[in-house]
């Protein structure tokens, strides 16, 4: 995961005493976590330096790297005990949901937001819609804009959030209209091992559709706005305000 706020600063070995490391490993595994956590401090040290500049030759590779030390703490953090067995839970309002599909659907063009949140009991809870400018808009499809995005990510980190969901919208109406397009899960999987997010696909008549490149995941949502039609596929319901 590429925050972990059960872990400020290092994990120290109380953290593994219930995992199956054999207890010799356990100083390894500290210094290696002591290195990527120094290893993703520096890396947003330069991200905001190069950001600050408007200079953003460096960016994509700063990226590139701290998704590579964000995977390497995914890794460490799935051995604590407290790691999610079979896969992440997010529980998501309906409420936000709604708002959501008003964001994906208020103009012709593919809409397109984030989902940030927080980890609580080995759930991730959706706060807050973000969204961001957009490097490119059509009814088919849709892109951030490289900096906003990279710099929505670098906030949720250090404020102890993470991005949980990309949602976006397609052009067409039914249950079918919101499948995952081969654009979709490249997307998905370029955001998905660094940040353990899922997808969210709107079609214009309400359906949406949860998916992920190779993440096991749940999605409850909370609340009456939208109902289940189906695995990871849930309707909007249109008589709620
Ligand atoms: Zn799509």
């Amino acid at each position: 995961m590429i925050t972990d706020h059960h872990s400020s600063g290092t994990m120290g070995s109380d953290g593994y005493k219930a995992s199956a490391f054999p207890p010799a490993h356990l100083r390894r595994f500290e210094a290696v976590h002591v290195r990527l956590d120094a290893e993703r401090t520096r890396l947003l040290g330069r991200l905001d330096w190069h950001l600050a500049r408007g200079d953003h030759a460096e960016i994509p590779a700063l990226v590139h790297r701290l998704s590579c030390v964000a995977f390497g703490r995914r890794l460490l953090s799935h051995l604590r005990p407290s790691a999610i067995k079979g896969g992440e839970r997010y529980l998501f309002s309906s409420a936000m949901l709604r708002d959501s599909f008003t964001v994906c659907n208020e103009t012709r063009d593919e809409g397109m937001h984030f989902i940030l949140g927080i980890e609580s009991d080995a759930t991730l809870i959706g706060t807050e819609i973000v969204t961001f400018p957009y490097s490119h808009r059509s009814p088919g499809g849709a892109a951030g804009e490289h900096g906003a995005t990279h710099r929505i990510c670098v906030d949720a980190i250090e404020s102890g959030h993470r991005l949980l969901a990309i949602v976006h919208s397609h052009p067409g109406s039914g249950p079918e209209a919101n499948h995952p397009s081969s654009i979709d899960l490249r997307t998905q999987r370029l955001w998905e091992p660094g940040f353990g997010c899922i997808g969210g696909i709107w079609s214009r008549s309400g359906e949406l559709r949860w998916f992920s490149a190779e993440l096991e995941f749940e999605v409850e949502i909370k609340g009456t706005h939208l109902g289940p039609i189906g695995p990871n596929h849930w309707r909007l319901n249109t008589t709620c305000g």
